[in-house]
């Protein structure tokens, strides 16, 4: 077994709030305490110590995909996000063929069952034309309960979430459907109504997929689903805070009126994340990279991000001036909660696993942690 580590001197942000000059004892996989301790010390004095970050929504990063990729290409993927703090990362699927989806969850499965991804998120096919996204076109269809099924089928017990237009005919006994198996039901690329998408709530959704993006705006008389899915209680909105898809205003008026308990950052990262510019493939669909921006060769809607969550991080606190503790919510609590995994992930407590972030002063990344051992040690860097 690993030596016992003590991480100390550092700002480190407990669900119970900040704590300065603080300690965090890992033995083996688990945090032992978050007390003081007699062992080998880690001095991160001027660092922040927080929750290891937890990823809903993603499809690849370090030039491969979770999306059209083999398993190894998936494990690269999710190393390079481990790199940038991401230590719990769901894998998305964007729309395909069915036969092609199924097949991919399967692969997809496995690693889940090993432990190297939490689960699957199919985004598409059951969404919407008119807020199609970067998603092709022509394999698009209406919410299939019976096509639904198959998917969670395929999965194995490892679909996590589906991203669908609910208004479409289908869509609320699919809603209906995956929140029977447990599988989260959001709400995204999506044309519905205000009244529509309260429908959709009613039905059991309990996610917005990148709130703002790929739905209609916020109108003042009709106000679509951004107000529907705000003012819910029930609902947690994903929000991509790399400063293309949101304006910080937005960011900011979107996480104050839901609350820090009902806000997830997600990357929707691409394969480009943590890469480079250049060209890719998102599912079908070609995509050109230029300036960290991911755009559709065909048409120049923007296809996903190249965000990692650590940038996310830093920009909530230093662009859209975000208290740290909320931030820590946005990005590893409430995640781990919608996955039903915070009774091991999300937070620095007693017996969960050893996941944490170390940040500098300026929230630059400066060492990841995942179940005890060092991904990232700060002491290198
Ligand atoms: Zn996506």
């Amino acid at each position: 077994m690993a030596p016992t580590k003590v991480l100390a001197g550092a700002r480190v942000v407990l669900p119970t709030g900040t704590v300065d000059d603080g300690r965090v004892t890992v033995e083996g996989t688990r945090i032992a305490s978050t007390g003081p301790e007699n062992a080998e010390t880690v001095d991160l004095s001027g660092h922040w110590v927080v929750p290891g970050f937890v990823d809903l929504h993603n499809h690849g990063g370090g030039g491969a995909s979770f999306t059209g990729g083999t398993a190894e290409d998936v494990l690269k993927g999710v190393h390079t996000h481990r790199l940038h703090g991401t230590t719990t990362v769901v894998a998305s699927a964007v729309t395909g063929d069915l036969h092609f989806l199924a097949r991919q969850a399967g692969m997809l499965a496995e690693l889940a069952q090993q432990g190297d991804i939490a689960g699957i998120h199919f985004e598409g096919p059951f969404i919407s034309p008119c807020r199609k996204g970067a998603h092709d076109e022509g394999l698009l269809r209406d919410p299939d309960p019976a096509e639904v099924r198959k998917l969670i089928d395929a999965a194995h017990g490892q679909a996590r979430m589906m991203t669908l237009a609910t208004e479409l005919p289908g869509g609320l006994d699919s809603v209906r459907l995956l929140a029977e198996h447990g599988v989260i039901a959001a709400v995204g690329h999506t044309d519905a109504t205000y009244e529509q998408t309260l429908r959709a709530i009613d039905a059991g959704a309990t996610v917005a997929t990148h709130l703002f993006n790929a739905m209609p705006p916020l109108g003042h008389r009709a106000p679509g689903p951004i107000a529907a899915l705000l003012e819910d209680e029930r609902v947690t909105v994903e929000l991509i805070n790399d400063g293309t898809h949101l304006h910080p205003a937005a960011l900011r008026l979107a996480f104050h009126h839901a609350g820090a308990a009902r806000v997830a950052f997600v990357t929707d990262a691409m394969d480009a994340a943590g890469f480079g510019d250049g060209r890719y493939m998102l599912g079908p669909l070609e995509v050109e990279v230029a300036d960290g921006v991911a755009r559709l060769v065909e048409g120049g809607s923007i296809a996903g991000s190249t965000l990692t969550l650590d940038r996310a991080f830093q920009r909530a606190v230093t662009v859209d001036g975000l208290p740290v503790e909320d931030v820590v919510r946005a990005i590893s609590a409430n995640p781990a909660r919608l996955l039903g995994l915070d009774d091991r992930i999300g937070s620095l407590e007693p017996g969960k696993d050893a996941d944490l972030v170390v940040l500098d002063a300026d929230f630059a990344l400066k060492g990841v942690m995942r179940r005890g051992e060092w991904v990232i040690d700060p002491r290198l860097g």
